[in-house]
């Protein structure tokens, strides 16, 4: 029974190194597809289809060498879809020991530190990383999705507190299209574009920028169920790739890969628009586990 259960553990351990190693080192298909649309997109002896070039080289290259995709490591935040009654302590003991291993074979740079002291310990760990949220579901097996979140395109991420009388953009899908083209203007391609955009409309401040990244987590050829957020999705990204920005903001044709908008419900005192902005390393993998805690199967 005891060696069962080391068995169990250390399948798991071995199915995270894994899921570490093809987040960091391999763009996902259905991100890969809409790259090489963009490459196909810029004009030839353009800045655009130079830089376009440049990140499929690197996405080739990174692939063929299992190195990471970027320098920058990105926050690793790890969702848990697990059957009730699941020992999530444990389970993250397990997920720590696996980011340490990922980090010393150089799957994943050394690049998470400590906010006072701004010491890097090199090992990617330390308090809020990896970043978990446990999901319970009612599947016997486990299920885990990671995402390599970049450090410069969160920082062109946004919230707008609607109205945004400055843009005269209120609370309705009018409005919420004015501040996101408002949130790609004022990034100019800065965040390592062309990425995607993962939009929260409503929820609090906290909820809605969670919310904004769970879109992060659809694939970017799906069609959102709501027929006037499919709507506004697609014109969104029609009306980015016309601002001229183009990739790493050197002008072109392609400034936005994709956006997904989810909603929260919200309260009637606040309306938030919350932006999250996800740049060219588009580092986001899923699997599911059998029982005895290996891969069955990739969910990207
Ligand atoms: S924003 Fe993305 S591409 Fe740019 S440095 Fe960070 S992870 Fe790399």
């Amino acid at each position: 029974m005891a060696k069962k259960k080391e068995n169990l553990d250390k399948n798991l351990g071995d199915s995270i190194l894994e899921l570490l190693r093809i987040t960091s080192t391999v763009i996902p298909d259905d991100v890969q597809k809409v790259v090489l649309e963009a490459l196909k997109r810029e004009a030839k002896n353009t800045s655009a289809k130079y830089a376009m070039d440049i990140i499929q080289a690197n996405i080739k290259l990174a692939k063929m060498k299992s190195q990471p995709l970027c320098q920058d490591t990105g926050t690793i935040i790890i969702k848990v879809y697990h059957p009730p009654g699941f020992m999530q302590q444990k389970f993250k003991k397990i997920c720590e020991k696996a980011v340490v291993k990922a980090t010393k074979l150089g799957y994943l740079r050394q690049n998470s530190v400590d906010s006072l002291t701004g010491k890097n310990d090199s090992m990617n760990i330390g308090p809020g990383h990896p970043q978990f949220h446990f999901i319970e579901h009612n599947k016997k097996s486990l299920e885990l999705k990671c995402m390599l979140k970049g450090g410069g395109c969160e920082n062109v991420g946004a919230q707008y507190a609607m109205p945004f009388v400055e843009l005269d953009a209120g609370r309705d899908l009018a409005g919420v299209r004015k501040v996101i083209l408002d949130a790609i203007q004022k990034a100019q391609g800065k965040g390592c574009g062309p990425g995607a955009l993962g939009i929260c409309i409503g929820g609090d401040r906290g909820s809605g920028q969670m919310h904004a990244k769970e879109q992060l987590l659809r694939k970017l050829d799906d069609t959102n169920p709501i027929p006037e957020l499919a709507k506004l999705e697609k014109d969104i990204v029609k009306t980015a790739n016309k601002l001229g920005i183009g990739p790493m903001g050197f002008g072109g044709k392609t400034t936005l890969l994709a956006c997904k908008i989810g909603h929260l419900n919200r309260l009637p005192a606040s309306y938030y628009v919350s932006i999250s902005y996800m740049c060219w390393a588009f580092r986001r993998q899923g699997i599911k586990l059998d029982k005895n805690n290996k891969i069955s199967k990739w969910l990207y």
